[in-house]
C-alpha cells in the first residue's frame, strides 16, 4: 500500500513538473541550495523591499527608468538563429507591456483598469558593449549543443557551449536558445548577491512575435523580466499563497489557457472580482495577459533602486554607465559635435564625439 502511494506521488509530481511553464522557482531553489551567499541575501529581499517602498512614498512620480539589454542568440540550427527583427519585436513588446501601451490593455476588466500600471520602465538594445565599442545589442553564437537545460546554466558559460554574460550591473542579459525541460523561460531574481548568471533565458520559439501560439506574443519575456525585477508568481507559488503584492488578489494556483472573467476563487481574501488571471505573472496564454498592477510596479522599481541601481543612470543612446565601469573607470567629460560645439547625446543622425577624462575620444552616431 505504501509503495503504491509513493508511486502515485511520484507520478503526480512528474505531471506537475511537466506542466510548469516557467522555471524561475525551480532555478531559484537550486541557487539557494548551491550558493550560500545568495541564500542569505535572498532571505533579506522581502524585508528590504517593504522598507524601501515605505521609505519612498513618492517614488512613482514620473521618472522613466531605461534598461540596456543584450540579447545573446545561441544557435545550433538555423531556426534557432532568430532574426534581428524577431529580437526587436521582443523589445517593442517589453516596452509596450511595461509602459501600459499594449494594444490589448482594453481587455483588462474595468474593475482593475484603475490599478493597472504604467511601470515607467523601458528597454533598449545596448549600443555600447563592455569594451566601449558600438554594438547592435545582439550577440550571435553558433554552438554544438543541440539544446540547453536549466540546470547549471550552461547557456551562460562560453565553456559549456553558451556565452558569458555581459556585466550584469549594466545590462539585462537575455539568452535565447533551444531550452529543454518543458519550460518556456526562466530568470534570476535580484538580491544583494547575484553573480554572473544573472539574467533571463527564453526559448527561441517564444521570443518576440512568433508563430508558436499560444505563447507567440512575447509575454514569456515580459513575465521573466518581471521575475528579474523581483516579482513572484501571482499565486505566490502556494495554494492561496502570498505574492508580496497587496493589490493583486489571492489565487488558488496558476491559471492556464484563458479563463473567463470573473474567475472565482476559494481563497480567503481574493475579493469579489475573483482571480486576476490576465496578470503577466500568471501562466495564461500570451493573448490573455495584459497587465501589471501598481503594487507590482512598486516592487519592480524598488528592486531597481535596491539591487540594480546602475539602471537608474543608464540610457539607451550609448551614454550608458558602461564606459565608466569597464574602461578603467574613465568619466565622460563632454560631448561635442563635428564643429567642437558642446552638445548633448539627444542629437540623432549626426556624428558626436564623447570625450573622457582619460583623454580618450569615441565617435558615435545615434541613428533614429
Ligand atoms: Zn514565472
Ligand atoms: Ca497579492
Amino acid at each position: 500500500m505504501k509503495i503504491i502511494f509513493s508511486l502515485l506521488l511520484a507520478t503526480l509530481s512528474l505531471i506537475a513538473t511537466a506542466q510548469e511553464k516557467c522555471g524561475t522557482v525551480a532555478h531559484t531553489r537550486n541557487m539557494i541550495k548551491n550558493n550560500p551567499d545568495y541564500a542569505i541575501a535572498k532571505e533579506k529581499v522581502n524585508a528590504q523591499t517593504k522598507k524601501w517602498i515605505e521609505d519612498h512614498p513618492n517614488h512613482s512620480e514620473k521618472t522613466i527608468i531605461t534598461i540596456p539589454v543584450v540579447v545573446h542568440v545561441v544557435w545550433n540550427t538555423n531556426a534557432e538563429n532568430i532574426s534581428d527583427a524577431q529580437v526587436e519585436s521582443q523589445i517593442e513588446i517589453l516596452n509596450a507591456d511595461f509602459s501600459r501601451t499594449n494594444i490589448d490593455k482594453i481587455n483588462t476588466p474595468n474593475v482593475w483598469q484603475g490599478i493597472a500600471a504604467d511601470c515607467e520602465i523601458q528597454f533598449c538594445l545596448a549600443e555600447t558593449d563592455p569594451s566601449g565599442n558600438t554594438t547592435t545589442g545582439i550577440t550571435r553564437t553558433q554552438t554544438n549543443e543541440t539544446s540547453f537545460s536549466m540546470n547549471d546554466d550552461p547557456i551562460k558559460h562560453g565553456s559549456d557551449g553558451g556565452i558569458d554574460a555581459w556585466p550584469n550591473d549594466d545590462y539585462l542579459n537575455i539568452w535565447v536558445c533551444d531550452l529543454t525541460g518543458g519550460v518556456l523561460g526562466y530568470a534570476t531574481m535580484p538580491s544583494n548577491s547575484i553573480g554572473s548568471i544573472d539574467g533571463v533565458v527564453v526559448g527561441y520559439k517564444y521570443f518576440g512575435n512568433s508563430s508558436h501560439a499560444p505563447y507567440h506574443k512575447g509575454r514569456t519575456a515580459t513575465h521573466e523580466v518581471g521575475h528579474w525585477l523581483n516579482l513572484e508568481h501571482i499565486w505566490g507559488d502556494n495554494y492561496c499563497g502570498n505574492d508580496q503584492v497587496s493589490d493583486t488578489p489571492k489565487h488558488e494556483q496558476d491559471n492556464y489557457g484563458c479563463p473567463s472573467f470573473p474567475k472565482s476563487s476559494s481563497c480567503t481574501g481574493t475579493g469579489s472580482n475573483g482571480e486576476m488571471f490576465m496578470n503577466y505573472m500568471d501562466y495564461t496564454n500570451d493573448a490573455c495577459m495584459n497587465l501589471f498592477t501598481n503594487g507590482q510596479k512598486d516592487r519592480m522599481r524598488s528592486a531597481i533602486n535596491l539591487y540594480r541601481s546602475n539602471m537608474l543612470t543608464n540610457n539607451c543612446d550609448g551614454s550608458v554607465g558602461v564606459n565608466e565601469h569597464t574602461n578603467n573607470k574613465r568619466t565622460l567629460v563632454k560631448i561635442v559635435d563635428v564643429l567642437g560645439r558642446i552638445t548633448t547625446n539627444s542629437q540623432t543622425n549626426i556624428p558626436l564625439f564623447y570625450i573622457h577624462d582619460d583623454g580618450s575620444v569615441e565617435k558615435k552616431m545615434i541613428i533614429e
